[in-house]
This record gives C-alpha cells, sequence and structure tokens, in this order.
C-alpha cells in the first residue's frame, strides 16, 4: 500500500491552488531544492570537472535510467536519460526503420502530439526514397497494421481525449505483420503501470517533467529493448554514445547496450531534481496508484457532468481506456479554463476546444476534486467565463 497522505506532504503546492495540471508540468518535490543546491555546492562548486568522475555524473543517464525502469516494466540497463522527448522519439524511429528495412511506412495516429509527427516528417524527408508517414485514426490503428508498416510510432495516451491504447494488443498485432513498435509514454510514465518487456514493445520513450516531476526541461528516456540493443544504430550518434568518448576516435562505434542512446552532455543539475521525485516514486505501488487514479477521474467525470450540462466528455468512461486525465469539450474552453485558473484551479486548454485536467494520486486529493467541480459549476451557471480579459490567447494555454 501506499500513503498518499504522505507523498503529498513531499510536494511543495502553492497555498490556495487546487492543481490539475500535473500532466504537464509537475510541481516541485521539496525534497529537489536541497538536492540541487547539494549538487551546485558540493559537487560543481566543490569538485569542479572531477564531479565527472567523483560523484558520479557520468553514470547519471544509465543509473537515473534504470530507477525510471521499475514505472516503466523495462529491464535494467534498457533505458537511458537524456535530451528532449522529441529527440528521442527521432533516435527510436531512425533505428526503428534501419532495422526493419526495406520497409518505409510509419504508421501513427491523428491523436499523437504533433512533435512527434514533425519528428517523423522531418526524418522521411532527410531518409528520401519512399519513406512516408502514414496517419489514421486512432480507432483504426489496429486495423491499419499490415505487412507494408515498417514501424508504428504511438502515444498510449492521447494528449487532447485522455483516450489509452491497448499497448498488448497494438504490440501482438504489430509482431504478427512484421511491423516493429515505438511508444510514446509522455502521459504514461507515472500516470499508471507500464508494461514494456511483457508487451514485448521494441522501443519506448516518454518524458519526465509531466507525471515524474524533474522541472521545466527535465531530461527524456529512451528505452530499447534488450533483443534491439546491439543492433539499433544511432542516428545521432553523440560522443557519450561512443564505446569509449574518451577515447577521443575519429570514427564512430557505438557503446554496448541502451547506453549507445546517449548524445551529448547529460543535464546534470536537472537529473538531480528527478532523482529527488524518484526517491518519493520509490515508495509508491503501481496498482495502488491506478486505482487512486480511477476514483479521482471517475468522481470528476460525475460531478462534472452532473453540474455542467453544456460541458461534453472527451474522455473514455471505460477504465481500460483511460489515462490519467479527463478532458471535456467546449467552444469557449479556453475562456472557461482562464475563468478556473483565475479562481485557483489550474488545468489547462488544447485547441480547439479542449479543457484538460489531470489527476496525479501522489498529490491530488478527492477533496480538492469535489472543489474544483463546484467552482467550474459555479463558473459554468453564471457564465463566469464570459469576460474580454478570459478571452485573450497566450503564448501558452
Ligand atoms: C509532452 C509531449 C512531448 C513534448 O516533447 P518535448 O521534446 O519534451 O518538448 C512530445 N510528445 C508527446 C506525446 C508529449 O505528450
Amino acid at each position: 500500500m501506499t500513503d498518499f497522505a504522505a507523498t503529498r506532504t513531499q510536494f511543495h503546492l502553492p497555498e490556495g491552488v487546487i492543481y490539475l495540471d500535473g500532466n504537464s508540468l509537475g510541481p516541485l518535490p521539496r525534497a529537489a531544492v536541497a538536492r540541487v543546491a547539494r549538487t551546485m555546492q558540493d559537487e560543481w562548486g566543490e569538485m569542479l570537472i572531477t564531479g565527472w568522475n567523483k560523484a558520479g555524473w557520468m553514470d547519471k543517464p544509465m543509473a537515473v535510467g534504470n530507477r525510471i525502469a521499475r514505472l516503466i516494466g523495462a529491464e535494467p540497463g534498457s533505458v537511458a536519460m537524456g535530451d528532449t522527448l522529441s529527440i528521442k522519439v527521432y533516435q527510436a524511429l531512425a533505428s526503428a526503420l534501419e532495422i526493419n528495412a526495406p520497409r518505409k511506412v510509419i504508421l501513427s495516429d491523428s491523436g499523437n502530439f504533433p512533435s512527434d509527427l514533425y519528428m517523423a516528417q522531418g526524418l522521411c524527408r532527410t531518409l528520401g526514397d519512399g519513406y512516408s508517414l502514414k496517419i489514421v485514426a486512432p480507432e483504426e490503428v489496429m486495423e491499419a497494421i499490415d505487412e507494408t508498416v515498417a514501424v508504428t510510432m504511438i502515444t498510449q495516451v492521447d494528449y487532447r481525449t485522455g483516450r489509452k491504447h491497448d499497448m498488448a494488443a497494438i504490440t501482438t498485432r504489430a509482431q504478427k505483420k512484421g511491423a516493429l513498435t515505438i511508444w510514446d509514454l509522455a502521459h504514461s510514465a507515472g500516470a499508471f503501470a507500464v508494461e514494456l518487456a511483457k508487451a514485448g514493445a521494441d522501443f519506448a520513450c516518454g518524458c519526465t517533467y509531466k507525471y515524474l516531476n524533474s522541472g521545466p526541461g527535465g531530461p527524456a528516456f529512451i528505452y530499447v529493448a534488450p533483443r534491439h540493443q546491439d543492433r539499433a544504430r544511432p542516428a545521432l550518434s553523440g560522443w557519450q554514445g561512443h564505446d569509449a568518448p574518451f577515447a577521443f576516435d575519429l570514427d564512430y562505434r557505438p557503446a554496448t547496450g541502451a547506453e549507445r542512446m546517449r548524445v551529448g552532455t547529460p543535464p546534470i543539475l536537472q537529473l538531480a531534481a528527478l532523482e529527488a521525485s524518484l526517491d518519493i516514486w520509490d515508495t509508491v505501488d503501481m496498482a495502488a496508484l491506478r486505482a487512486r487514479s480511477l476514483a479521482l477521474t471517475d468522481q470528476f467525470i460525475a460531478g462534472v457532468e452532473a453540474a455542467c450540462p453544456t460541458l461534453t466528455l472527451a474522455t473514455p468512461r471505460d477504465h481500460a481506456m483511460r489515462g490519467s486525465q479527463v478532458s471535456f469539450r467546449h467552444p469557449e474552453g479556453y475562456a472557461i479554463m482562464q475563468a478556473l485558473i483565475a479562481r485557483g484551479v489550474i488545468g489547462d486548454f488544447r485547441a480547439p476546444d479542449i479543457i484538460r485536467f489531470g489527476f496525479t494520486p501522489l498529490y491530488t486529493t478527492h477533496d480538492e476534486v469535489a472543489k474544483a467541480i463546484e467552482i467550474l459549476a459555479e463558473i459554468m451557471a453564471k457564465s463566469l467565463w464570459d469576460r474580454p480579459e478570459f478571452k485573450t490567447r497566450k503564448k501558452v494555454t
């Protein structure tokens, strides 16, 4: 069992705020402040460059990857940290396409986050020679996996609707048709237990600043299944993924295992913040997390549907098809979200008409959900969103 009252006390949650956006940027783990300060003062400050050896900085990308591995059902040594998720998507795609030549089709769905699609489009342009990205509706992915598909690039949980794909079923189908799978876990890692090895996934990647609370710009992770590790050839072949970075060879020779997916110098300060968050995650039972996540999202769906008839649920009711977020549609969604934020309920808006709320069992309580429903109900009943200052779009929505 996990004591969620105890995990909540380990986060800094500003007074007067109900934070329902930890699916976009997790809050600050209290211990991260001292942890980062210690890394700066005791390691960077005192050790200077010797920190790479003395403080173990050089080993951090794989050591931290091993702690993420438990949360995503990955084998030890198969997860490397670094760069951003967009970069990791590109790396996984490039390696998978090379392994599965001569097939040339990347299959994705219209619920995928645009950056993943953009990275695929950029890679296809670079490769030329008939490579293409095929985008189908989320419900059509299974059917679309055929003998022409080289690799599926699917984000397990749709960032807008919170719809969750069946990883095991899609992976099994892909294997039957000879396609490789890349899973983007941006809205899965830390949202529920992911079982990459059990499903037989080939590649996966994700970010750590959402449910894993590493802070803005925190490093991404990439998973390479053990069977591919020694044949996956990094397209971004940087020196930190070289077999012997300090041999300074003129030719690239990949490191053994998933470590070859490292590119350049790792972000040590941001990894320190992530380690403070992972200290909390180490105490979390993933089955208890999922049970609480579903209870919180059920409560929100039922309460909002009862109190706000003009909002349309965009998230599946079926537990098996739901991540850890709830979204509603409304033509004035942007203004509604701004009105909520003005009242201290922080969620976000995704064009064209989605208001989105993340439910993060480590610190979200049932009392907060009840209060958020109450505030949203008042905003809708009295049209409190209908004011010019709530309709001016900001840079980040
Ligand atoms: C959040 C998110 C990203 C963001 O990528 P960055 O490179 O970290 O900015 C990419 N893909 C998906 C599916 C996401 O949800």
